[in-house]
Protein backbone atom coordinates (compact mmCIF):
# COMPACT_ATOMS: atom_id res chain seq x y z
CA UNK A 1 0.00 0.00 0.00
CA UNK A 2 1.63 3.63 -1.23
CA UNK A 3 0.06 6.63 0.14
CA UNK A 4 -3.32 4.86 0.70
CA UNK A 5 -3.67 3.15 -2.86
CA UNK A 6 -3.62 -0.52 -3.23
CA UNK A 7 -0.29 -1.17 -5.31
CA UNK A 8 -0.97 -5.00 -7.28
CA UNK A 9 2.38 -6.72 -8.29
CA UNK A 10 1.56 -9.42 -10.25
CA UNK A 11 4.16 -12.07 -9.39
CA UNK A 12 5.16 -14.19 -12.88
CA UNK A 13 5.80 -17.37 -11.20
CA UNK A 14 8.43 -19.76 -12.90
CA UNK A 15 9.23 -22.72 -12.79
CA UNK A 16 12.35 -24.65 -14.38
CA UNK A 17 12.05 -28.52 -15.01
CA UNK A 18 14.70 -30.98 -15.18
CA UNK A 19 15.12 -34.72 -15.47
CA UNK A 20 17.94 -37.39 -15.45
CA UNK A 21 20.80 -35.58 -14.75
CA UNK A 22 22.61 -38.87 -14.69
CA UNK A 23 25.35 -37.78 -12.28
CA UNK A 24 26.70 -35.06 -15.05
CA UNK A 25 27.87 -32.45 -13.01
CA UNK A 26 29.26 -30.21 -16.28
CA UNK A 27 25.78 -30.62 -17.68
CA UNK A 28 23.92 -30.27 -14.50
CA UNK A 29 26.08 -26.96 -13.62
CA UNK A 30 25.84 -25.45 -17.07
CA UNK A 31 22.20 -25.73 -17.20
CA UNK A 32 21.78 -24.62 -13.34
CA UNK A 33 23.75 -21.22 -14.63
CA UNK A 34 21.33 -20.79 -17.45
CA UNK A 35 18.03 -21.11 -14.89
CA UNK A 36 19.97 -19.00 -12.36
CA UNK A 37 19.99 -16.32 -15.54
CA UNK A 38 15.98 -16.88 -16.16
CA UNK A 39 14.04 -13.86 -14.51
CA UNK A 40 12.07 -15.26 -11.50
CA UNK A 41 12.50 -19.12 -11.17
CA UNK A 42 10.66 -20.14 -8.02
CA UNK A 43 11.72 -23.78 -8.01
CA UNK A 44 13.09 -26.27 -9.90
CA UNK A 45 10.52 -29.93 -10.49
CA UNK A 46 13.36 -32.65 -10.77
CA UNK A 47 11.83 -35.71 -12.79
CA UNK A 48 14.83 -37.83 -11.28
CA UNK A 49 17.51 -40.05 -12.42
CA UNK A 50 19.90 -37.63 -10.32
CA UNK A 51 22.25 -40.51 -10.65
CA UNK A 52 23.29 -43.35 -12.86
CA UNK A 53 25.54 -43.40 -15.77
CA UNK A 54 28.01 -40.51 -15.19
CA UNK A 55 31.07 -39.69 -12.80
CA UNK A 56 29.35 -37.76 -10.02
CA UNK A 57 27.16 -38.60 -7.66
CA UNK A 58 27.29 -37.66 -4.67
CA UNK A 59 27.99 -34.03 -6.18
CA UNK A 60 24.74 -33.55 -8.29
CA UNK A 61 22.88 -34.63 -5.17
CA UNK A 62 24.80 -31.48 -3.05
CA UNK A 63 24.49 -29.56 -6.11
CA UNK A 64 20.43 -29.82 -6.03
CA UNK A 65 20.32 -30.22 -2.32
CA UNK A 66 21.42 -26.40 -2.52
CA UNK A 67 18.50 -25.59 -4.87
CA UNK A 68 14.94 -24.67 -3.70
CA UNK A 69 13.41 -28.25 -5.54
CA UNK A 70 11.28 -30.77 -5.68
CA UNK A 71 12.03 -34.28 -6.93
CA UNK A 72 10.60 -37.26 -7.67
CA UNK A 73 12.46 -40.92 -7.39
CA UNK A 74 13.93 -42.79 -10.65
CA UNK A 75 14.75 -45.53 -11.71
CA UNK A 76 18.62 -45.48 -11.36
CA UNK A 77 17.79 -43.26 -8.43
CA UNK A 78 16.33 -46.47 -6.00
CA UNK A 79 18.93 -48.61 -8.31
CA UNK A 80 22.11 -47.40 -6.93
CA UNK A 81 20.49 -47.80 -3.56
CA UNK A 82 19.32 -51.22 -3.92
CA UNK A 83 15.74 -50.44 -3.12
CA UNK A 84 14.67 -52.10 -6.54
CA UNK A 85 15.84 -54.89 -8.44
CA UNK A 86 18.95 -53.91 -11.07
CA UNK A 87 18.17 -57.30 -13.12
CA UNK A 88 16.13 -55.22 -15.55
CA UNK A 89 19.01 -52.53 -16.16
CA UNK A 90 20.96 -52.84 -19.38
CA UNK A 91 24.60 -54.01 -18.77
CA UNK A 92 25.97 -50.74 -18.68
CA UNK A 93 23.67 -49.70 -16.01
CA UNK A 94 24.32 -52.42 -14.09
CA UNK A 95 27.80 -51.85 -13.69
CA UNK A 96 27.14 -47.61 -13.39
CA UNK A 97 25.01 -48.69 -10.67
CA UNK A 98 27.52 -50.58 -8.22
CA UNK A 99 29.82 -48.06 -8.98
CA UNK A 100 27.70 -45.38 -7.85
CA UNK A 101 26.46 -47.08 -4.82
CA UNK A 102 30.50 -47.05 -3.52
CA UNK A 103 30.46 -43.36 -4.18
CA UNK A 104 27.30 -42.54 -2.18
CA UNK A 105 27.92 -41.38 1.55
CA UNK A 106 25.08 -42.53 4.04
CA UNK A 107 23.23 -39.25 3.70
CA UNK A 108 23.26 -39.22 -0.27
CA UNK A 109 21.64 -43.01 0.35
CA UNK A 110 19.23 -41.19 2.63
CA UNK A 111 18.13 -38.78 0.04
CA UNK A 112 17.40 -41.05 -2.89
CA UNK A 113 15.83 -43.57 -0.06
CA UNK A 114 13.58 -40.86 1.12
CA UNK A 115 12.46 -39.26 -2.78
CA UNK A 116 8.35 -40.02 -3.59
CA UNK A 117 7.70 -41.71 -6.96
CA UNK A 118 4.93 -39.03 -7.30
CA UNK A 119 4.88 -34.71 -6.64
CA UNK A 120 1.94 -32.51 -7.32
CA UNK A 121 2.78 -29.18 -7.94
CA UNK A 122 0.45 -26.16 -9.69
CA UNK A 123 -1.71 -28.51 -12.86
CA UNK A 124 1.01 -30.82 -12.87
CA UNK A 125 1.70 -34.42 -11.79
CA UNK A 126 5.48 -34.82 -11.82
CA UNK A 127 6.96 -38.58 -12.33
CA UNK A 128 10.00 -39.99 -13.74
CA UNK A 129 8.30 -42.55 -16.37
CA UNK A 130 5.11 -42.56 -16.13
CA UNK A 131 1.73 -42.11 -13.97
CA UNK A 132 0.94 -45.91 -14.34
CA UNK A 133 3.94 -47.16 -13.57
CA UNK A 134 6.64 -43.94 -12.44
CA UNK A 135 10.14 -45.98 -12.14
CA UNK A 136 9.45 -48.62 -15.34
CA UNK A 137 7.33 -47.48 -17.64
CA UNK A 138 8.63 -45.58 -20.95
CA UNK A 139 6.29 -43.18 -21.86
CA UNK A 140 7.75 -43.50 -25.87
CA UNK A 141 4.86 -43.31 -27.85
CA UNK A 142 1.27 -42.03 -28.01
CA UNK A 143 -0.10 -45.21 -27.61
CA UNK A 144 1.36 -45.42 -24.59
CA UNK A 145 1.03 -41.70 -23.41
CA UNK A 146 -2.50 -42.45 -23.85
CA UNK A 147 -3.05 -45.57 -21.80
CA UNK A 148 -1.90 -43.33 -18.90
CA UNK A 149 -4.09 -40.31 -18.80
CA UNK A 150 -6.39 -42.53 -16.51
CA UNK A 151 -3.65 -42.65 -14.06
CA UNK A 152 -3.57 -38.86 -13.01
CA UNK A 153 -5.77 -36.12 -11.96
CA UNK A 154 -4.36 -33.08 -12.93
CA UNK A 155 -4.78 -31.26 -15.90
CA UNK A 156 -0.92 -32.07 -17.00
CA UNK A 157 1.78 -34.13 -15.64
CA UNK A 158 5.63 -34.07 -16.57
CA UNK A 159 7.97 -36.98 -17.27
CA UNK A 160 11.38 -37.96 -17.68
CA UNK A 161 13.73 -41.53 -18.43
CA UNK A 162 13.29 -41.58 -22.09
CA UNK A 163 15.81 -38.42 -22.26
CA UNK A 164 13.72 -37.02 -25.52
CA UNK A 165 11.73 -33.97 -25.47
CA UNK A 166 7.81 -34.53 -26.38
CA UNK A 167 4.42 -33.60 -25.73
CA UNK A 168 1.34 -35.93 -25.96
CA UNK A 169 -1.73 -34.02 -26.00
CA UNK A 170 -5.00 -35.55 -25.18
CA UNK A 171 -7.83 -34.89 -28.06
CA UNK A 172 -11.14 -33.58 -27.73
CA UNK A 173 -12.01 -37.27 -29.37
CA UNK A 174 -10.19 -38.55 -26.44
CA UNK A 175 -7.30 -40.14 -29.12
CA UNK A 176 -3.72 -39.46 -27.80
CA UNK A 177 -0.96 -37.77 -30.18
CA UNK A 178 2.36 -36.75 -30.28
CA UNK A 179 4.65 -33.59 -31.10
CA UNK A 180 8.13 -32.53 -31.00
CA UNK A 181 8.87 -30.45 -27.86
CA UNK A 182 11.08 -27.53 -29.08
CA UNK A 183 13.16 -24.81 -28.65
CA UNK A 184 11.92 -21.54 -30.61
CA UNK A 185 8.20 -22.15 -30.42
CA UNK A 186 6.80 -22.37 -26.95
CA UNK A 187 4.72 -24.71 -25.87
CA UNK A 188 0.78 -23.70 -25.16
CA UNK A 189 -0.66 -24.49 -22.34
CA UNK A 190 -4.67 -24.55 -23.38
CA UNK A 191 -7.87 -27.17 -22.59
CA UNK A 192 -6.28 -30.11 -23.63
CA UNK A 193 -4.31 -32.30 -20.86
CA UNK A 194 -0.64 -33.27 -21.68
CA UNK A 195 1.87 -35.37 -20.81
CA UNK A 196 5.51 -33.40 -21.58
CA UNK A 197 9.16 -34.24 -21.15
CA UNK A 198 11.90 -32.11 -21.26
CA UNK A 199 14.46 -33.93 -22.49
CA UNK A 200 17.61 -35.26 -20.15
CA UNK A 201 20.12 -32.88 -18.74
CA UNK A 202 22.89 -35.28 -18.42
CA UNK A 203 22.83 -37.86 -21.00
CA UNK A 204 20.22 -36.75 -24.19
CA UNK A 205 19.12 -39.35 -26.45
CA UNK A 206 17.54 -36.97 -29.67
CA UNK A 207 20.59 -36.62 -31.34
CA UNK A 208 21.67 -33.37 -29.85
CA UNK A 209 24.21 -33.61 -27.06
CA UNK A 210 23.42 -30.62 -25.62
CA UNK A 211 22.06 -30.86 -21.93
CA UNK A 212 18.10 -30.09 -22.03
CA UNK A 213 15.39 -28.62 -19.91
CA UNK A 214 12.21 -26.78 -19.93
CA UNK A 215 10.78 -23.53 -17.92
CA UNK A 216 7.38 -23.41 -17.43
CA UNK A 217 5.41 -19.79 -16.98
CA UNK A 218 2.53 -20.07 -15.28
CA UNK A 219 1.63 -16.19 -16.21
CA UNK A 220 2.07 -17.36 -19.78
CA UNK A 221 0.80 -20.24 -19.64
CA UNK A 222 3.60 -21.88 -21.41
CA UNK A 223 6.09 -24.39 -21.58
CA UNK A 224 9.36 -23.41 -23.34
CA UNK A 225 12.43 -25.83 -23.87
CA UNK A 226 16.04 -25.04 -23.67
CA UNK A 227 19.48 -26.74 -25.01
CA UNK A 228 22.89 -25.95 -22.94
CA UNK A 229 25.81 -26.56 -24.56
CA UNK A 230 28.73 -27.92 -21.71
CA UNK A 231 31.48 -29.31 -21.91
CA UNK A 232 31.01 -32.89 -22.75
CA UNK A 233 34.27 -33.93 -23.20
CA UNK A 234 35.20 -33.40 -19.16
CA UNK A 235 32.42 -35.68 -18.21
CA UNK A 236 33.57 -38.15 -20.97
CA UNK A 237 37.02 -38.20 -19.42
CA UNK A 238 36.07 -38.71 -16.04
CA UNK A 239 33.60 -41.82 -17.09
CA UNK A 240 36.84 -43.47 -19.03
CA UNK A 241 38.71 -42.78 -15.78
CA UNK A 242 36.31 -43.76 -13.64
CA UNK A 243 36.05 -47.08 -16.05
CA UNK A 244 32.11 -46.35 -16.39
ZN1 LIG B 1 17.41 -41.79 -17.08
Amino acid sequence: VIFGKTCYVFRQMRYAIIADIHSNLEAFTAVLKDIGKQARVEEIWCLGDVVGYGPDPHACIELLKQCNHVCVAGNHDWGAIGKIDIARFNPDAQTACRWTERQLNPVDTDFLQRLPKVEAREAFTLVHGSPREPIWEYTLSSSIAGQNFPFFTSKYCFVGHTHVPMVFKQEDDGHCSSGQLSMNVGLALGKNRLIINPGGVGQPRDGDPRASYAIYDSEANLVKLYRIPYDFKATQDKMMRAGL
